[in-house]
């Protein structure tokens, strides 16, 4: 039977606890533990598939084709370990499954309440990825105690430590302490309120991590213990981290975290292993050199909207030992063609995906300057379809291409709804989502940066590269470096005579890792690099 750890958070939302329990995840594993990672959501949308980037951040996609909450990102990315569909829950997913039942009459009847049939819908989502290997299942409850919304899952892990005995659960409080300027002095308050509103429900923490911009003295760590109720040694101090999120692993583990986990959870286990984390840490705080990438988007002023480009872009250049200095250009400023410099100005160029119009031309603008100036260039998603359509106005001569998604009526729709979709989107679940394979064609930009013939990649997207249009593409020099299996649907498209063009219809920054960054990030970024020294010099 699995052991349980639930991460709950207090006083204020933001204080990192995704961060937190994917380095909490990251310290079992380093003591040679199986684990699995989960995220509940008290918020009552279905999943965060259809949620806005600008309130929500970016959509997470797992292997089996999940749309999930971006802590799930850190979760893969802390600890190499693939999240699932079973790996996030929201209000809105639990309260539908209790409802279908109802209609079913699988209640035979009975009144159907919040306590036990939601509380037990909860208990039976978080046991759902006990499984024969796993030692520890990590689960973090989102919002903030206090949360009107968050009421009935609270209950439910207070009912798991019941049924499973104290030793074999384990209640992780994250909390935030702040420091008054006016008074020159950290507050223990609200710290002590969250904590009795967990006691309200009958949860008393194992362990209190406090989020503050100071260091914490001993005597207010000794507030923290006596007011809150939890062992002195087990207040810990998180800090916010001087150069990277990367650091936080080994912050827990110096205050020994993982230590007292072991002991409450009765695990047996040697001192965490963390030469590779360490020796990954020192790489990306003292990096050799820097190099600067452009990023064209659409929501260039949201950090959260591109979060994985982001982590990935900087996992690239950790593999050259290099930071990576990003240009957030938004792409609807380059729409009328002012200031071109700033393009020139980098030393690569990614254009991500996204959806609906907004700030298309801009890309398709940026992804021309990259091709005509040899400026390195990854295209993701809809990146790769401006790439297209760049290719065929600018290159094929096939004056207004677009996509259909944008212009139903274009005269050239290089970038279409293939026929199987169309179907399926009178039904609803139009999207492809969730791993594929990708058969990469030898000699190419693609070959060489995977230095295999098929990968595994995530899609999250409706529309896909008109074959009506592979011929005239391909006859006027794009590359497809890769397809599906029967080469139907066009997954990678490059351009010679240039530096480093790539383009992918999938989502490679969902699988990059700071301890194995992706291959075509890795060499994008070592073409950037290429190209800072040539225009250098
Ligand atoms: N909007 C495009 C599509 O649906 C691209 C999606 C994306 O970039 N994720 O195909």
């Amino acid at each position: 039977m699995a052991k349980y750890i639930f991460i709950t958070g207090g006083v204020v939302s933001s204080l990192g606890k995704g961060l937190t329990a994917a380095s909490i995840g990251r310290l079992l594993i380093s003591r040679g533990l199986s684990i699995r990672m989960q995220k509940l959501d008290p918020y009552l949308n279905v999943d965060p598939g259809t949620m806005s980037p600008f309130q929500h951040g970016e959509v997470f996609v797992t292997d089996d084709g999940a749309e999930t909450d971006l802590d799930l990102g850190h979760y893969e990315r802390f600890t190499g370990c693939e999240t699932t569909r079973k790996s996030n829950f929201t209000a809105g997913r639990i309260y539908w499954e209790v409802l279908k039942k109802e209609r079913r009459g699988d209640y035979l009847g009975g009144t159907v309440q919040m306590i036990p049939h939601i509380t037990d819908e909860i208990k039976a989502c978080v046991r759902a990825l006990d499984e024969d290997d796993v030692d520890v299942i990590l689960c973090e409850i989102g919002g903030t105690v206090g949360d009107i919304e968050g009421l009935t899952f609270l209950e439910a892990i207070r009912q798991i430590g019941l049924e499973d005995g104290r030793e074999n659960v384990m209640y992780i409080h994250l909390t935030y302490v702040p420091y008054i300027k006016a008074a020159g002095e950290v507050k223990t308050k609200p710290s002590q309120q969250s904590v009795a509103k967990l006691r309200e429900i009958g949860i008393l923490p194992d362990a209190l991590i406090c989020r503050t911009e100071v260091e914490l003295h001993e005597d207010v760590r000794r507030k923290l213990s006596l007011f809150c109720n939890v062992p002195q040694h087990a207040v810990i101090v998180e800090k916010d981290v001087t150069h990277t999120i990367y650091e936080l692993p080994v912050v827990l583990s110096e205050q020994g975290l993982d230590d007292l986990i072991m002991v409450h959870l009765r695990l047996a286990r040697p001192p965490a292993r963390l030469d590779a984390w360490r020796e990954m840490l020192d790489r990306l705080i003292q990096p050799d050199a820097r190099v600067r990438i452009g990023v064209v988007g659409k929501y260039s002023e949201l950090q959260d909207a591109y979060k994985s480009i982001f982590e990935a872009i900087s996992h690239g250049g950790l593999a050259h030992a290099h930071a990576v200095d990003v240009v957030k250009i938004p792409a609807e400023e380059l729409e009328d063609g002012t200031d071109p410099d700033r393009l020139l100005s980098v030393d690569g160029l990614l254009v991500p995906g996204g959806f609906g119009g907004r700030g298309v031309e801009g890309k398709i603008e940026a992804i021309r300057m990259a091709r005509e100036q040899q400026i390195p260039f990854l295209g993701i998603c809809l990146g790769m379809q401006c790439a297209v359509i760049e290719f065929a106005r600018n290159v094929c001569g096939l004056a207004d291409a677009q996509s259909t998604e944008l212009d139903k009526n274009t005269p050239h729709p290089v970038i279409c709804l293939m026929e199987e979709q169309e179907q399926v989107q009178n039904l609803g679940g139009s999207m492809r989502l969730g791993a594929e394979p990708a058969h990469i064609k030898p000699d190419t930009r693609a070959a060489t940066a995977y230095g295999k013939r098929v990968v595994s990649e995530r899609h999250r997207h409706r529309y896909e590269l008109n074959p009506a249009y592979h011929k005239p593409l391909q006859d006027a020099g794009l590359i497809f470096s890769a397809t599906n299996k029967d080469g139907t649907l066009v997954e990678a498209v490059e351009v010679e005579d240039h530096p480093w063009f790539v383009a992918t219809q999938f989502h490679p920054e969902f699988k990059s890792q700071p301890l194995a960054p992706h291959p075509l990030f890795k060499a994008f970024i070592g073409a950037a690099i290429k190209h800072a020294k040539i225009t250098s010099s």
